[in-house]
């Protein structure tokens, strides 16, 4: 399959999960991850209509986004962020899946500051209180939204995981349920300056089941360009 065809599988393969569990297909978007994969590949996939990219290190995005600059697509951050790669995160993307303290939050609204500009941010859940895995606890996400908040550079626009990785994606069904129960709680708490819009949850081997318990945004990399190195 080339890369056309493979988004065309992946984006029916969106569309059956929502309808099944009835849910406009509109409402999950499609974050084609292409990181270690080089331009040309990204400029493929945009060529066959990808308008989200998910990249998850800053020097080699800053590479891609400046080659890519002539096309008008959207580059969300997904990795881990170092505090003193906040100024350049900020540059670059237009949401930031992954602040998960409040040191990093203080620092990009800093740099969102000097540049006039108000950061979308999604904060990172880590569900599966995994030692390897960064990610705020479900318990604490609340506390660290409310200081977050007031930071006026910052505007928070949901929750982000990457739950514990089994053969079985459907194993991964609590996380993705915590998560959404966690959405919908902070949702009615009504917090001044938090949008609870976006839910992003669901990779190559599970976004089927994150459809299912509500993800707004699947990130997609091997199923797009091909298994990393
Ligand atoms: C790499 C990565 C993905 C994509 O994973 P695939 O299994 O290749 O679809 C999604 N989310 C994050 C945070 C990633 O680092």
């Amino acid at each position: 399959m080339d890369i056309k065809e493979k988004l065309t599988n992946i984006r029916n393969r969106i569309r059956e999960a929502a309808e099944t569990c009835g849910r406009d297909p509109q409402t999950v978007r499609l974050v084609a991850v292409s990181k270690t994969k080089p331009a040309d590949s990204v400029l493929g996939a945009i060529e066959a209509g990808v308008t989200i990219l998910g990249e998850n290190y800053i020097q080699e995005a800053r590479d891609k986004i400046n080659a890519l600059a002539s096309h008008p697509v959207s580059w969300h951050f997904i990795g881990h962020l170092q505090t003193n790669k906040a100024k350049y995160a900020v540059k670059l993307f237009d949401l930031i899946h992954s602040v998960d303290s409040l040191k990093l939050a203080r620092q990009l609204n800093d740099e969102g500051e000097k540049v006039n500009k108000i950061q979308n941010i999604l904060i990172q859940v880590n569900v599966g209180k995994e030692e390897t895995k960064s990610g705020v606890s479900s318990e604490e996400a609340v506390s660290l939204i409310e200081e977050i908040s007031i930071l006026p550079n910052l505007s928070i626009r949901g929750l982000m995981t990457m739950p514990p990785f089994f053969d079985d994606p459907d194993r991964a069904r609590p996380y993705f349920k915590e998560l959404a129960d966690l959405w919908h709680y902070i949702r009615g708490r009504n917090i001044p300056n938090v949008v609870m819009e976006e839910l992003s949850m669901g990779m190559t081997g599970d976004f089927k089941v994150a459809i299912e318990c509500g993800s707004t945004l699947v990130r997609i990399g091997t199923a797009i360009f091909g298994s990393r190195n």
